[in-house]
Parts: C-alpha cells; sequence; structure tokens
C-alpha cells in the first residue's frame, strides 16, 4: 500500500490548492516543493490581480471571464483581508486601441457576468472629474472608465491555501527536490532529496505535477516515458517605484505596441507591469529584461508624465514565467485555458497542470480531483472549498 494518497509536486498555488482540494477530502496528502518557502515561482511573480480578465471578453471565451468572476466572489468572501475590491480606471485616447462605445460594451458584458450588484459595476468618469486621477496625463483623452478588480499578495494567500490544507492533515516538505518518478500498478513512486540528506522514496496513489513553469522538466524525469505538451514559457515583468498614487489601479495600453499594462499600488509603492518575452532559459533563472524594464518605465511616464525622474528611480524588479501553449501569435493573444495533462484515461495515475491563473487556482484543484475520483478511494463527506475561510 502506498503511504499517501496524493503526492503533489510544487508548492505554488495550484499545489497549495490540490493540497487543501485533497485533504479536505480526507485524503493522505503530500506536497514536495524544492524551495525553502512557499510560492517562490511565479506565485510570487504574478501581477497580484483576482481578476475575471476583461480582455479575454474579445477572445470570446466567456466560461473563462465568468469562472474567474465566480472565484473572484469565493475569495472575497473567505479571504476578505487577502483580496481586496479596488477601483480600475481605464482611460480611453484618440489614438487608444480600443473606441469608448467598445470599452462600454466589454464592461457591460462584464457586468453581466459576474453578476454584479449595481455598486460594483462600472461608470464614466465625468471630464470635470479628471483632474483628480493622480495626474493621469488628459492630453487627447477622450473618456475615462472606472470599475473594480480584486488585488491580492500571492505569496501570502499561496501560504493561507497552504495553511488551510495543513489544518486538515496535509504534509509539507520543503527544500525539497523531486528527481525522478516511477509509475506503477499499484502505486507510484516518487524520488527526492532534501538539502543536505541522501535520497528519499515516497509512494503514493496519484502523484501531481504542479510544478509551474517546470511542469515539463518534472515530466520529463517520469518513467514510463510520458507524452507533453508543445509550450512556450513567455517572461513578465514587473518594477515598482517609490511613489504613491493611491488605493487605485490603472489599466492602460503601451505607447509601444498597444498591450495592456496595469499600474497598481504596492504596499505603500506603485507596482507596473507586465510585459511578454519568450524566455528558453532555466525556470530558476528568470529575470527582468533591460529592454523590458524601459518598456514599462515608458508606459508609465507617457500616462503619468509629471512624476520626476527620481520618483520614478526603480525600488524592486522581478519577473515570472507563464505557460502557454506553442505558437507564433503574440502572447496575449493565446488561450488562458488550464491544460490537465493525464498519463491515462481511466484510472490516472499521475496529472500534471499546464497554465492557470491565481484567480481560478480553486476550480483548477477542484478539477483535478474530479479526474482523480475514480484512482482513489471514496472521499470522506467534506465541506466544499468554496465555503473555506482562509486565516
Ligand atoms: C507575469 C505574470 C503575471 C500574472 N498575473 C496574474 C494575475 O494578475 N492574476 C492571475 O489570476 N494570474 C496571473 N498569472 C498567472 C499565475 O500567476 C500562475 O498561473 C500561477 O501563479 C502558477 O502557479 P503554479 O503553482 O502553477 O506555479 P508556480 O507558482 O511556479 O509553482 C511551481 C512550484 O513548483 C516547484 N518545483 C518545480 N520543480 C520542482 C521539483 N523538481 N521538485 C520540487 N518542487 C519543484 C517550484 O519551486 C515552484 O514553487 C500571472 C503569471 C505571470 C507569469
Amino acid at each position: 500500500m502506498a503511504d499517501h494518497d496524493v503526492a503533489i509536486i510544487g508548492g505554488g498555488i495550484h499545489g497549495v490548492g490540490v493540497a487543501q482540494a485533497a485533504s479536505i477530502r480526507g485524503y493522505k496528502t503530500i506536497l514536495i516543493e524544492q524551495y525553502d518557502e512557499l510560492a517562490q515561482g511565479t506565485s510570487s511573480r504574478s501581477s497580484k490581480l483576482i481578476h475575471g480578465g476583461l480582455r479575454y471578453l474579445e477572445q470570446f471565451n466567456f466560461s473563462l471571464v465568468r469562472e474567474c468572476l465566480l472565484e473572484r466572489s469565493y475569495l472575497l468572501e473567505n479571504a476578505p483581508h487577502l483580496v481586496k475590491l479596488k477601483p480600475v480606471y481605464i482611460p480611453v485616447y484618440k489614438d487608444s486601441k480600443r473606441s469608448p462605445w467598445m470599452i462600454r460594451a466589454g464592461l457591460s458584458m462584464y457586468a453581466l457576468l459576474g453578476n454584479l450588484a449595481s455598486d460594483a459595476r462600472f461608470k464614466k468618469i465625468p471630464k470635470s472629474k479628471w483632474c483628480d486621477l493622480h495626474n493621469l496625463n488628459v492630453n487627447n483623452l477622450q473618456a475615462v472608465y472606472q470599475y473594480y478588480e480584486a488585488q491580492t499578495d500571492d505569496r501570502l494567500l499561496t501560504q493561507a491555501v497552504m495553511s488551510s490544507a495543513q489544518a486538515y492533515g496535509a504534509e509539507l516538505m520543503l527544500n525539497t527536490k523531486v528527481s525522478a518518478i516511477q509509475l506503477q500498478d499499484n502505486y507510484s513512486t516518487i524520488t527526492c532529496r532534501t538539502a543536505g540528506q541522501q535520497d528519499k522514496i515516497i509512494t503514493s496513489t496519484t502523484i501531481i505535477n504542479a510544478a509551474g513553469p517546470w511542469v515539463a522538466k518534472v515530466l520529463d524525469q517520469v518513467q514510463p516515458k510520458q507524452k507533453t505538451l508543445d509550450i512556450d514559457l513567455v517572461q513578465g515583468a514587473h518594477i515598482v517605484l517609490p511613489l504613491r498614487l493611491g488605493e487605485v489601479i490603472f489599466y492602460l495600453e503601451s505607447p509601444d505596441d498597444k498591450r495592456p499594462v496595469f499600474v497598481m499600488p504596492w504596499y505603500g509603492d506603485t507596482m507596473i507591469g507586465t510585459t511578454e518575452s519568450l524566455f528558453t532559459k532555466d525556470p530558476g533563472d528568470t529575470t527582468p529584461l533591460d529592454k523590458e524594464v524601459e518598456y514599462l518605465q515608458r508606459a508609465f511616464s507617457h500616462h503619468f508624465p509629471t512624476y520626476n525622474k527620481q520618483q520614478s528611480v526603480i525600488k524592486h524588479q522581478f519577473s515570472g514565467l507563464r505557460v502557454l501553449p506553442s505558437g507564433s501569435d503574440a502572447a496575449n493573444q493565446r488561450s488562458r485555458e488550464t491544460i490537465y495533462l493525464r498519463d491515462r484515461k481511466t484510472k490516472p495515475r499521475l496529472l500534471s497542470i499546464f497554465g492557470g491563473k491565481l484567480t481560478s487556482y480553486r476550480a483548477t484543484s477542484e478539477q483535478v480531483m474530479c479526474y482523480l475520483q475514480e484512482s482513489l478511494p471514496e472521499p470522506q463527506p467534506h465541506t466544499e472549498t468554496k465555503y473555506l475561510k482562509l486565516k
């Protein structure tokens, strides 16, 4: 018999989400993370938005937007200390990619999909109030819309979900790197090593590969050899400037290529992101490129020209990696759907998570449990994760 029902590789938001969903069902669950803290990969390097993804409406991805807005509502309810609604301003200039009516149509659809109360819907900011918008550039400004999105601290959210999983008995092994996986009929084995110790073997009925940008590397360590997916790692950078614009978010267009750029409050400073650059090195080596930093600085000074050079000195910068289906399209045009790859359709032993969003980690984790259902014993009666409060 295996020591565990569910073994998870990766202590990012997806790994901890699955740990919570598995442990609440009474499964013997273990999570293995290579670093000495949780959320050292993408899950502390995101844009920190818990959002429906307004721009996915342009790809007609209504179900993704609907799911994310629903997940946002659960998080606002279950973790109000970690997930907070903030006003988002969308300025529309004469040369903006989208006209005021397009923004209005998108926001109307967004409110409809989110079943939002009237005070959480959008409004148009009258011209007389533009002077209150933290020195936003008003040259050629045609309209400003305001709606709401939620912001979180992704690292703290990941830790809180893991604490919830631990409260239901999940085990956490930090500082432990997985180097091999052997799939067998009754149970599978994971070879891993905690820093400074010898190799250890862990046995489990099911294994979840939640290794984020390392997902293909982990899949490569599996015996017998598994099929994989063609993916690109796409780097997104953020910079933090030592200035305060208020507790509001700006949803802007880069003057260079009209890509979306967010300007957000971050612990008393201002965070700006993000970029999209194809990444081909080791996922542990992600770092903002000079051209990405300059791109973000240009987007900020274009929209907020009155801030001086000293206020725009970078205090901190970081980057993270999106896992996207490979292709020649611009990264922001590619599917954001999460892909679940199983070693076999019936009674899967291994499931790898490709892509996904911070916002929908809980829905993703529930979907993983659905796929594993027939590989695992009957779950214990349990509360649903959507009702679990996070501490
Ligand atoms: C720039 C950027 C901005 C984003 N902004 C948003 C946003 O605003 N809102 C939103 O909803 N989503 C956003 N996302 C998406 C979201 O951040 C990611 O989907 C999510 O964080 C991925 O989590 P994960 O658990 O899959 O991966 P990760 O957080 O990367 O976790 C994987 C973990 O696996 C561990 N690991 C890897 N290999 C091994 C091994 N061999 N042994 C042990 N451990 C291992 C790693 O150390 C890591 O901790 C953004 C993504 C990026 C890149």
